[in-house]
């Protein structure tokens, strides 16, 4: 069989993989230079950048995907596990370690906010129950194929499903579980994994918090980027066809089959699509949909401004993950999602790969990724919210790490949702496709397959599972197994 992949996110990637082990004809299409999409990396001055995500979790699934080609994850694909997730810091002045440790994790929350263990070790109990219940349903089959719910894993869970309070925000749920104020601000945190706001989005998103202290988190030893580095080659060595600075114009169909693919005036004959291109852009764009505007209507995830800089310093108090929480954290929702603009006193994350991965910036100096959660675009004037959101990020940082940050930043890159948007054609620049500010939101992802046009199916984050790179590999998995399984 021919099959055509539109996009090299870690979705298309991970789907080309799958196919040609098994013998397809693949070839992927791809509008940039280079692979990874949302993915990416930079050097400037020394330093070496990842320009999307910094966190990884679940790495079986690279694994599982090496297993599902036929071969043995490479000696060079490493990655450590991290004994703190993230060190936090709030604008009262105090600090906090999550230690990967739960009984350390546990002491640090007793001693600094006197909270209770037992609500900690409580929480973790749940988060793992929410997983066992929701990931045969949610994550790792097609929630749009009835037969998948006459399973009788599927159904057990079903049968249990009142016991992860859906019906309730994650906030109540966390304002339920934990007496410090502030400890329910770190756990809501856990909504923005996936671009949400923690005060609408279901406790069912307490799921993260498992992913993440149950099972860990992980930085590739040769930096986020090796990852798709490592799945592109595993792709070549499979026989995939790439062809990049390509981009699909339209998806051919004939008698409500996908038979091809246009680029430009060229055209492509295929037996199969996958598109990993974002679900928006596709119906508006590729196959100009009927029901283009229905998605319309969807609430897309959130964005981000993040400024790459090259710090002519190093900072012993912060560790690889850093958080400067924003002083009301509801308010910050209420104008990312309600206003559309970014607060004035906005929760900062730092990530500084070169903590673990030294050749990540010049002896003495560390490599920071700064962010904070911004609107979709939505012609804003970019121009100023970044000036000033600069100048408070600068604010925020010098107050909390007592130093003047501005003196030595050597070098700059920024990204906004418009140059989000423009690299990876994400719907205003969202990082992970539609929010899930609804409890109904796993049902309204976009199923991996369509009803109307046969042989097309869907890969990514904006559709079913989800968004995130351990999403995108189940949706690559769910297509390869249940969808394009003779
Ligand atoms: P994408 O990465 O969206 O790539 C799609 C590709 O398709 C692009 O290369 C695009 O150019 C190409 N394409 C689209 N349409 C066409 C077309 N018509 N023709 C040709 N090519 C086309 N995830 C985590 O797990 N952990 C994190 O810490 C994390 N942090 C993030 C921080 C930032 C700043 C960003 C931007 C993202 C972050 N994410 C994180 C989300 C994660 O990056 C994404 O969910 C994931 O990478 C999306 O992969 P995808 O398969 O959907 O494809």
């Amino acid at each position: 069989m021919r099959v055509g992949v539109i996009g090299s996110g870690i979705g298309g990637l991970a789907i080309a993989c799958r196919m040609a082990s098994k013998g397809h004809e693949v070839t992927v299409f791809e509008k940039n230079a280079t692979p990874g999409g949302k993915i990416g990396e930079f050097t400037l001055k020394g330093y070496r950048f990842d320009t999307g995500p910094s966190l990884f979790t679940m790495p079986e699934l690279v694994r599982e995907l090496y297993a599902a080609a036929g071969e043995s994850v490479p000696s060079t694909f490493t990655y450590t596990k991290l004994d703190v997730h993230c060190k936090y810091f709030y604008n009262s002045g105090e600090q906090l370690v999550a230690w990967s440790d739960q009984q350390k994790f546990a002491e640090e929350c007793a001693q600094k906010f006197g909270e209770d263990p037992a609500n900690i070790f409580e929480y973790f109990k749940r988060a793992s129950l929410i997983y066992k219940i929701t990931a045969d349903i949610f994550l790792f089959n097609s929630l749009h194929k009835v037969k998948n719910f006459l399973k009788l894993s599927v159904l057990k869970s079903l049968l249990q499903v009142h016991k992860i309070r859906f019906y309730k925000t994650m906030n109540a749920e966390n304002r339920n579980n934990f007496k410090s104020p502030l400890l329910v601000q770190l756990f809501n945190r856990y909504a923005t994994y996936n671009g949400s706001d923690p005060y609408k989005a279901p406790a069912t998103l307490n799921v993260i918090a498992h992913l993440e202290n149950n099972i860990g988190t992980y930085l590739p030893d040769q930096g986020i980027y090796s990852i798709v580095q490592h799945i592109y080659e595993l792709a070549l060595k499979k026989g995939v066809r790439f062809e990049f600075n390509s981009l699909v114009t339209s998806i051919d169909i004939k008698n409500k089959k996908a038979v091809g693919l246009s680029v430009g005036d060229t055209k492509f004959a295929f037996d199969s699509i996958v598109s990993d291109s974002d679900i928006n852009y596709v119906m508006a764009n590729l196959m100009k949909h009927p029901l283009k505007k229905r998605f319309d209507r969807l609430e897309p995830s959130s964005s981000a401004l993040v400024f790459y800089w090259g710090i002519k310093k190093e900072f012993p108090e912060l560790d690889v993950h850093n958080i400067l929480f924003s002083g009301d954290y509801k308010r910050e929702f209420t104008n990312l999602f309600e206003e559309k603009i970014i607060d004035n006193d906005p929760t900062v994350y730092i990530f500084v790969s070169s903590k673990m991965i030294k050749s990540d910036a010049p002896k003495n100096c560390e490599n920071w990724f700064v962010m904070v959660n911004a609107p979709t675009n939505s012609e804003e004037n970019w121009e100023e919210l970044i000036r000033t959101t600069r100048q408070n990020i600068v604010d925020k940082i010098n107050k909390s790490l007592k130093t003047k940050i501005e003196d030595h930043i050597e070098c700059e890159k920024i990204a906004s949702p418009i140059t989000i948007a423009q690299d990876t054609l994400s719907k205003g620049g969202a990082l992970y496709g539609n929010s899930s500010n609804s409890i109904f939101s796993a049902f309204l992802r976009h199923p991996n397959f369509i009803k109307s046009t046969k042989n097309l199916y869907f890969v990514g984050g904006s559709v079913h599972p989800g968004g995130g790179m351990p999403l995108c590999l189940a949706s690559a998995k769910i297509v390869d197994n249940e969808i394009l399984a003779p």
